[in-house]
């Protein structure tokens, strides 16, 4: 039997009608020819007078431009607009109404216009909080490294923090790069970018995953965060003991040691670390960040690629060196440091002494309250904080300008070398080499008779510290390898560093006496240093008898208490005056 088409006629209409979208057809002008239900109960709301004869007319205080969209559409049929939103005024929305309409409009023929009208406020929400969301997560999320921020871990922290302490313990891993700076300095921006993001992934491949989540009530995850330039933080929860995190922790610093290869140089970027137990310190996110923070500097003051567990006592401490810090400032701005210098004797093989041979500067700070203050309690915080930078420029300076006032005062009985120390730091600053081109430059100072002093552990790093010092060479200054015998390059690699003489370090030199070990080693450090070109000074020599050993030795130079303290200008003259009466 065919269908009657009457029926499915009424069916079609019966389905517009119950439609649960507004659908009205209008003349080309909005005149209505027909609406559904849900078409006027959308429209009542906004209908000026309760009428709802012309569409355009009702839709006009929320969609105006309708009539124009429709007189400008040239095709016979087809879409005008779809979807167009149109928020109702404020009046109209009242909780459950809708806020948001949908409109699309459709030209059917040359007489007919078709209206589709949605109730579009669920969507719009919906949207809404979806961008909302991603802006949240935005907001939490490194863009660089796309690993949560500070902002994030400190949210996660707070949670575990406010759990109850039954619940177990946690642990945060505070991590710094120990080079970064310098690697950013030397290679570029985008180097350091690479390289941060190389970081980021070696510290989730040493999470076992996933390591961006962290379940404050079930006690587990971990999150890896990046909460600063070259500082990521990891949290770990549910560490069955102590020694599990330490475990991880000395897992991601072994990942992390590896070379890299970053735009195509090889960069080792040691890391240093510090671990905070969570029910230990104090109960706010930010102490326990702060802890880990302290821990890491400490790891750091260590020597670098280590990891180092949080101790109250260091809180204190680094209050003191907060303290130092902001006073060194201050000594810079108010003149407080000054150089002292200590001699460097000759060893000449017929038993005398070269008095006059060289002088090392060594800084030292007269504090107001503290006196004169040695220069290990603050090199090494003003390296931290970036004041090293003015503070060697400063001793550079002195330095050179005391060395030509000696030479306008003494002539040839004036010391001929004057050799001072250099820090990291400086080295790995831009724009260096040129600040020590300018002290040249308006010292007067030789280049040839300035001798910087360079620590085997700095020397043997990357190609960038390299291209430093053979630019330094370049000017005719002379280079020394500072406390040889300290640090990681031997014997064997002395050949690869640019410098014309090895510092014997102190250590060796106090036991030349007492110790065959000691002596041997020495005596194997002249020999292979001489048949580089490379001269030697044994450092540290305090009686007669390490004097004749290292004379013996064939050792050029010699610097100690034996000899001279350090002294300030004005000493050191008087010093020299009285050895030049003794050796004329
Ligand atoms: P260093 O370069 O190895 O300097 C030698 C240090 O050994 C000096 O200590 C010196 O006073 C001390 N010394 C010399 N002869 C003897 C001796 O016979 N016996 C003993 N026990 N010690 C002796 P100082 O002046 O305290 O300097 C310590 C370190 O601080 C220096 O070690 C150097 O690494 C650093 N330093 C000093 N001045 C500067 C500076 O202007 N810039 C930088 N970057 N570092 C500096
Ligand atoms: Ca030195
Ligand atoms: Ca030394």
């Amino acid at each position: 039997m065919q269908p009657d088409p009457s029926d499915a006629y009424e069916a079609l209409v019966q389905f517009l009608y119950r439609a649960p979208i507004g659908l009205a057809q209008i003349a080309p002008d909005g005149t209505v020819d027909m609406l559904n239900p849900m078409a006027s109960s959308l429209l009542m709301p906004i209908a000026q007078n309760g009428g709802l004869d012309n569409l355009f007319e009702v839709l006009a205080p929320i969609a105006p431009q309708l009539p124009r969209l429709a007189g400008e559409f040239g095709e016979p049929s087809g879409v005008i607009c779809e979807g167009m939103r149109a928020p109702l005024p404020l009046e109209h929305t009242a909780h459950g109404n809708p806020q948001v309409l949908a409109i699309s409009l459709m030209k059917l023929d040359g007489e007919r216009l078709m209206a589709v009208i949605n109730d579009a406020t669920i969507e719009v929400q919906r949207e809404q909080e979806t961008l909302l969301r991603r802006l949240r997560n935005a907001a939490r999320t490194d863009a660089l490294t796309r690993m949560p921020n500070r902002e994030a871990v400190r949210e996660q922290l707070q949670h575990l923090v406010n759990r109850p302490l039954s619940a177990g313990e946690f642990a945060v891993l505070f991590m710094n790069c120990d080079r970064f700076r310098q690697i950013n300095d030397t290679l570029g921006q985008a180097a350091g970018d690479e390289l941060l993001v190389q970081i980021a992934d070696r510290i989730r491949g040493a999470l076992r995953p996933p390591s961006d989540r962290i379940n404050a009530a079930s006690g587990t995850g971990q999150l890896a965060a990046r909460v600063g330039g070259d500082e990521f933080v990891v949290v770990l929860d549910g560490m069955r003991n102590r020694d599990d995190a330490e475990r991880v922790a000395g897992r991601i610093l072994d990942a992390l040691a590896r070379p890299y290869r970053v735009l195509g140089h090889e960069v080792v970027c040691g890391t240093s670390l510090g671990l905070a137990w969570g029910a230990e310190s104090a109960r706010d996110a930010d102490q326990i960040l702060r802890d880990a923070g302290i821990a890491m500097v400490e790891a750091k003051r260590a020597g670098g690629a280590r990891h180092q567990v949080f101790e109250t006592a260091m809180r204190e401490r680094a209050e003191r060196r907060a303290d130092i810090e902001a006073e060194l400032r201050q000594a810079l701005a108010e003149e407080q440091l000054f150089v002292v210098y200590q001699p460097v004797v000759g060893l000449l093989a017929d038993g005398g002494t070269d008095y006059a041979a060289g002088v090392e500067a060594l800084v030292r700070w007269r504090h107001p309250v503290r006196g004169i203050v040695p220069p290990i309690e603050f090199i090494g915080i003003a390296e931290e904080c970036g004041l090293i930078g003015a503070l060697g420029d400063f001793v550079l300076e002195r330095s050179c300008r005391d060395f030509m006032d000696w030479q306008a005062r003494l002539g040839s009985a004036a010391p001929r070398l004057i050799a001072v120390n250099l820090s990291r730091a400086q080295l790995g600053q831009p724009g260096w080499i040129d600040s020590v081109r300018r002290v040249l430059q308006v010292t007067g100072m030789p280049a040839g008779q300035l001798q910087l002093e360079v620590t085997e552990s700095l020397a043997a790093q990357d190609q960038g510290i390299q291209l430093r010092l053979h630019e330094l060479k370049a000017l005719g200054i002379q280079l020394a390898l500072d406390d040889f015998g300290t640090g990681y390059s031997s014997l064997s690699s002395l050949h690869l560093l640019p410098v014309d003489t090895v510092k014997i370090d102190r250590s060796f030199v106090s036991q030349s006496d007492t110790s065959a070990h000691h002596r041997v080693l020495i005596e194997a450090t002249v020999k292979v240093a001489q048949s580089l070109g490379m001269k030697t000074v044994a450092e540290g020599i305090e009686t007669q008898s390490q004097a004749d050993v290292v004379r013996a030795q064939f050792c050029a130079k010699g610097q100690g208490y034996f000899y001279s303290r350090p002294l300030v200008s004005d000493d050191l003259l008087a010093w020299l005056a009285s050895h030049e009466a003794i050796a004329a």
